[in-house]
């Protein structure tokens, strides 16, 4: 219900809403609207400050396209895959193993093709939609594939399906413009790509989404973090492995090995704190510790953050640490050395990953702020991530008051502060819509302005109104 709310918003308020819709859309993709382009600009802002600023990070921006080695060496043409089967009746796709832990309660993580055909046959799974029989099962590539060039000089290619590949394969050069310092950071914000089977969930399972991954390339006896001691006060609710569930500190945690590695517990909490940062409800937050048959099979350890939302658990970053296996993996295929020599030792480096995705907080961020009153509906975004900073009306549009307003909004906007200018409808519904995308404040000219140059500024929490003098705009909004 909540999730059809805010859905619904989203598409009238220009938000989100649904790609390609004139023919008809296309499950799993999405346009960010006027307003939701700028919520996402403002969180990629927040994290670029967050390990470009804090973590003295690198940035980087690679191809989403590129050719079947990089994809052959990180092991996606070979594992990337769900396995599926069709309904021979109605044709519909499943992926095996939901399909079979629906009818059966049990996981089927890791088992093969055959296996969980096996399985369907054993349970006397059939069709949910038409009862049909369901055909032999087979390994289906997540990744989309494509041609680049023609003629001889034509290559098989993929759509990346995550960011972090094409961050490694730069390191060399990547570590010669760091002066070969370990930890090297490295922040990728794009697009990624994931052929997904029916995808359902609106925003939150994409098939072309949004990604801001970073990766650490560490020195394999070092994995922790010169600044833990600022995030180990910092107390979680974690689901352990082993299903245990309880509340801690991370320093705690990471005493008791519960995190084994501090790297990771230390990124743990700067992601708690980025998604308080940007408006998401931290009691509904929680880090859940990867099983061991769901972690790839190259990582010690992994921790997710999830957002406990209306429609069930949404993942918000996957930290892990993915050892040496991307940078050996390309130095084995491309043949070009990943070594360095370190504190008068020779590795290829470990890597820590911190992948984010941006979509999915974009939605638990709408359904954190969500405020419903009696009279009104609002979105309550901290100022970093309004769509606009402030909305400016003029009371009436005569008697000099437009051009007084005008005047502001000009002002405001020089100032590199977003604003929007709306004269249409009475004040009451201006602030309904200025509410409806979060505008935080909203400043109204009007007769008095004229006589005393000053202006009311309603609060969008409160709606207390507050007179302020024109010039002491600015020093508010900055
Ligand atoms: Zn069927």
């Amino acid at each position: 219900m909540l999730y059809e709310k805010i859905l619904d918003i989203s598409k009238r308020r220009g938000i989100v809403y649904p790609s390609f819709e004139i023919y008809g859309g296309v499950s799993g993709f999405y346009d960010y609207g006027p307003v939701g382009k700028r919520i996402k600009q403002d969180i990629e802002d927040i994290i670029r400050e967050y390990y470009v600023i804090g973590e003295n990070c690198f940035e980087v921006e690679c191809p989403v396209l590129s050719p079947e080695s990089v994809w052959i060496a990180s092991g996606h043409v070979k594992n990337f895959s769900d396995v599926l089967t069709e309904c021979s009746k109605c044709g519909e796709p499943y992926r095996a193993d939901h399909l079979i832990e629906e009818h059966t309660k049990t996981s089927c993580a890791g088992l093969n093709s055959d296996e969980l055909y096996k399985l369907i046959e054993k349970n006397k799974i059939r069709c949910p939609k038409c009862n049909g029989g369901l055909e032999m099962t087979y390994p289906y590539n997540l990744m989309f594939q494509t041609y680049v060039g023609a003629g001889k000089d034509k290559i098989t290619a993929y759509l990346r399906p995550e960011t972090a590949q094409m961050t490694y394969l730069p390191f060399r050069r990547l570590y010669e413009i760091g002066r070969k310092h370990l930890p090297l950071g490295v922040l990728q914000i794009g697009h990624s790509f994931r052929n997904e089977i029916s995808p359902r969930q609106g925003m939150i399972r994409l098939r072309e989404f949004n990604q801001a991954e970073i990766q650490f390339f560490v020195d394999p006896d070092n994995k922790k973090s010169a600044n833990f001691d600022k995030v180990s006060e910092i107390r979680a609710k974690i689901l352990t492995k082993n299903n245990e569930e309880f509340e801690i500190s991370l320093g705690e945690a990471v005493e008791k090995n519960i995190i084994k590695i501090q790297m990771i517990a230390y990124f743990l909490g700067i992601s708690l704190r980025l998604f308080e940062d940007i408006g998401i409800n931290k009691n509904l937050l929680k880090l859940r510790q990867h099983k061991d048959d769901e972690r790839a099979f190259y990582s010690t350890d992994t921790w997710d953050i999830e957002f406990m939302s209306s429609i069930g658990r949404i993942e918000l970053v996957g930290i892990s640490d993915r050892t040496d296996y991307d940078l050996s993996a390309h130095m084995k295929l491309s043949r070009q050395n990943m070594m360095v020599n370190y504190n008068e030792r020779n590795f290829v480096p470990h890597v820590i990953e911190i992948a984010y995705g941006i979509d999915r907080p974009i939605y638990c961020i709408l359904e954190s702020t969500y405020t419903e009153e009696k009279d009104r509906m609002y979105f309550k975004f901290p100022k970093r991530i309004a769509p606009y900073r402030i909305a400016v009306f003029p009371l009436v549009n005569k008697n000099n008051i437009p051009e007084k307003a005008i005047g502001i909004f000009e002002t405001v906007k020089k100032n590199r502060i977003y604003a929007i200018y709306d004269d249409s409808g009475s004040i009451g519904k201006r602030y309904a819509r200025a509410d409806e995308i979060g505008i935080p404040e909203c400043i109204t000219v009007d007769y008095q302005s004229l006589e005393d140059s000053t202006v009311t500024i309603r609060d969008r929490d409160t709606k207390n109104q507050v007179r302020v003098k024109v010039e002491g705009i600015l020093g508010r909004l900055i």
